[in-house]
């Protein structure tokens, strides 16, 4: 399964990310590739693969993501090779990208995508948040916070839409969702070979 997460910038989501990898040995995170430049305590291969313009045009050149975009002056793209690596060894991928992210997921890998949007409070709160952060300038915030409605109004190419006010009810929001998508008949493989085993003809 490919789990989407996204959300205006401060609304939780990486936040969110970091509980729901603690929490789950079957989930692992797509780490993507960036242009934008490293904030402090992030760390080059943990948070993103922070590299310079011409070689991220040259592995768009080269075919090597799943999806990218534009987003805040900036690109970012989810590196291919290594999704498939971890949907190959049985781990659902989780992604933090934003919606032009989510739809051209949607696009190849329809079926087996799930998408969440997390919504903020208020705009009041969505601004203490990011200044609390303390990891961008102001113009920067400013800009995030200008671009937060255009992102908002995408809410409904998501499947679920949730808010996240407190985190901890927010995240076990996520969890269960992650759960439930689990339990749904077309994910569970070897199905067929049990019902067989009750005795019962599958079809
Ligand atoms: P995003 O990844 O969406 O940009 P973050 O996860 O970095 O957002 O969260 C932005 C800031 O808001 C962080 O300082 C985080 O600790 C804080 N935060 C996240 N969720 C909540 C919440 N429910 N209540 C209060 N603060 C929160
Ligand atoms: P930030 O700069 O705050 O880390 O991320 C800015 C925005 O870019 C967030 O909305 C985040 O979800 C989005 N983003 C991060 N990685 C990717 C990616 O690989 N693809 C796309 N489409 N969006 C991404």
């Amino acid at each position: 399964m490919l789990f989407v997460l996204s959300s205006p910038s401060g609304a939780g989501k990486s936040t969110i990310s970091r509980m729901l990898l603690a929490d789950d040995p079957g989930l692992t995170m797509s780490v993507s590739a960036t242009t934008r430049p490293m904030r402090p305590g992030e760390k080059d291969g943990r948070d993103y693969h922070f590299v310079e313009l011409e070689h991220f045009r040259q592995m768009v050149a080269e075919h090597e993501f799943l999806e990218w975009a534009h987003v805040f002056d900036h690109r970012y793209g989810t590196p291919k090779r290594p999704v498939y690596d971890m949907l190959d060894a049985g781990q659902d991928v989780l992604f933090d990208i934003d919606w032009q992210g989510a739809q051209q997921l949607y696009q190849v890998h329809g079926s087996d995508i799930v998408r969440v949007f997390i919504l903020p409070p208020s705009m009041a709160e969505l601004e203490r948040r990011l200044r609390s952060r303390g990891t961008d300038a102001n113009e920067v915030i400013d800009r995030r916070m200008a671009r937060a409605h255009a992102e908002i109004a995408h809410w409904d190419g998501y499947d679920y839409v949730l808010v996240n006010d407190d985190v901890q009810a927010c995240f076990e929001k996520v969890r269960t969702i992650l759960h439930a998508e689990r339990l749904k008949r077309s994910r569970q493989t070897g199905l067929i070979g049990f019902i067989r085993k009750l005795g019962t003809q599958p079809v």
